[in-house]
């Protein structure tokens, strides 16, 4: 996985979905939480496999951690390439948690 730096602020109306969760810690969710942005609900469940239910879906959680992430941009950590489909930013939020946006290119 390659790790890549920005100083570009993350698109909102692109983020499909954000992590909060414990620092470098599993991902799978039992260590966080994934929240999805509702325009791209049906694209996200298609995308992991099975269906994002409306709980998933919030709007002012997505803004919240955009908004942190992109406070923070020059620390962050993309692990995407700038051409992949889907781009992944991470920053930490505190030493024990990390803030993570996906969005589509
Ligand atoms: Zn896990």
């Amino acid at each position: 996985m390659n790790t890549n730096q920005t100083t570009t602020p993350i698109d909102i109306t692109k983020v499909f979905a954000v992590y909060s969760g414990k620092a470098d810690q599993c991902r799978c969710g039992c260590a966080g939480k994934y929240t999805y942005a509702k325009q791209y609900q049906q694209e996200a469940g298609e995308r992991r496999g099975y269906a994002v239910t409306d709980d998933e879906v919030n709007a002012t959680t997505v803004a919240k951690v955009v908004r942190f992430i992109n406070e923070h941009i020059a620390e962050a950590e993309i692990f995407s390439e700038p051409g992949d489909h889907e781009q992944i930013v991470n920053v930490y939020f505190s030493p024990v948690r990390e803030y993570t946006a996906y969005y589509f290119n």
